[in-house]
């Protein structure tokens, strides 16, 4: 292992998911124990300008795994994305002799990541997000833990829809990604799910609710993905009561999804990313970000992951593939398509077991 690193950074940014406490601490042991000295930076890239940090020891970081939120909190900062800015959060990483930086969060703070690493601060990016938006990784972190809030919540609302014969419109977070929607869909036994993704046939759901409460079924489920937008879920909820004539609620859990303790899958993929992060950054790599990729965890360059992210969303821009090789653009291509094969596959099996 070279010996350039002395001391790294950590902090999370952007919004905050379960599971981060556990990349926080996986960082910190793993450096430690690597011979490498720890500096928590304190809400997000904020933390950085201000120069707002603490040294972190190992028993900082041993009793907080099991809680959701972050124990080095978040923030947005608009300011980070300005040269000044970045240059007071360069002054801060001269200070305390920040040799490195692993950051945690979503694509937002990735682009941060890259802008830091290219002014000669070497970066590591871990995934922390419930919604699961990053499409160079298979999972990110807080994804299984919000899926289960959601469960927990749904198993609860169909306890009382059954006692009282209603349907319940469960709108979940997830920004423009619909994963929670479909999983949770699934394994709520929803009987729709609406989400960007995919078409969504109103009719189609109206038909199969009659079919089932003139079978006697009395409960249901729909969920949507935020995606749709608030106006959508709630409209649909009125136009499932006109067009079945079936008692219909509408529920918002937001940000309660984002809260909670981590599940075991979390935890544990947070420590290995974490875990990872400081392995390649001592080892000399910057500008990564650490992913799943068939239950793998690798580096996957920053720029690679948000230009194939902008590829899936159909939102390149000219020049945006300039940099990258023919295999590079074949590979974003079949990744593209695998998310996408993903939600038509598990749309199928959605419409066709829900119930
Ligand atoms: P997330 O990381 O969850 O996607 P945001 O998109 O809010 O959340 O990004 C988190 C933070 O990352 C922002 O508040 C900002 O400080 C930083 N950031 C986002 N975009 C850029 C950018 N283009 N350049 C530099 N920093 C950025």
């Amino acid at each position: 292992m070279e010996k350039k690193f002395k001391r790294i950074g950590v902090l999370t940014s952007g919004g905050d998911a379960p599971g981060m406490n556990s990349v926080i601490k996986s960082v910190t042991c793993a450096a430690l124990d690597m011979g490498v000295e720890v500096i928590g930076i304190l809400g997000g890239y904020s933390g950085l300008i201000h120069d707002r940090t603490r040294k972190l020891t190992e028993h900082d970081v041993a009793d907080i795994i099991s809680k959701g939120g972050t124990m080095l909190y978040s923030d947005r900062c608009d300011e980070f994305k300005t040269e000044e800015g970045m240059q007071k959060a360069i002054a801060t990483c001269k200070k305390h002799n920040i040799d490195g930086i692993i950051a945690i969060g979503g694509d937002g703070t990735f682009r941060g990541a890259t802008d830091l690493s290219i002014r000669g601060i070497p970066c590591i990016g871990v995934s922390g997000t419930i919604d699961n938006d990053i499409t160079a990784t298979d999972i990110t972190v807080g994804y299984d833990t919000a899926m289960n809030t959601v469960l927990s919540l749904g198993d609860a609302l169909r306890d009382t829809s059954e006692s009282h014969a209603r349907c319940c419109v469960i709108e979940v977070m997830g920004r423009n990604a619909g994963y929670i929607a479909m999983e949770t869909g699934l394994a709520l036994n929803a009987i729709g799910v609406a989400l960007q993704e995919m078409p969504f046939d109103k009719e189609a759901l109206f038909a199969k609710m009659k079919k089932m409460r003139d079978l006697g079924q009395r409960s249901f489920i729909v969920v949507v993905a935020e995606g749709m937008g608030g106006v959508f879920s709630e409209s649909l909820t009125k136009e499932i009561e006109a067009a079945t004539g079936i008692e219909s609620r509408f529920i918002r859990p937001a940000h309660i999804v984002r809260g909670g303790i981590p599940t075991l899958a979390d935890r544990c993929f947070a420590a290995k990313c974490g875990y990872k992060a400081v392995q390649v950054l001592l080892a000399g790599q910057s500008d990564v970000v650490i992913c799943s990729r068939h239950d793998k965890i690798v580096p996957v360059d920053i720029k690679w992951a948000l230009i194939v992210d902008r590829m899936y969303k159909n939102k390149l821009k000219d020049g945006d593939l300039d940099a990258f090789t023919p295999e590079q653009i074949e590979e974003m291509k079949a990744l593209c398509a695998e998310r996408r094969a993903y939600f038509e596959e598990m749309y199928e099996i959605v419409n066709s077991v829900g119930c």
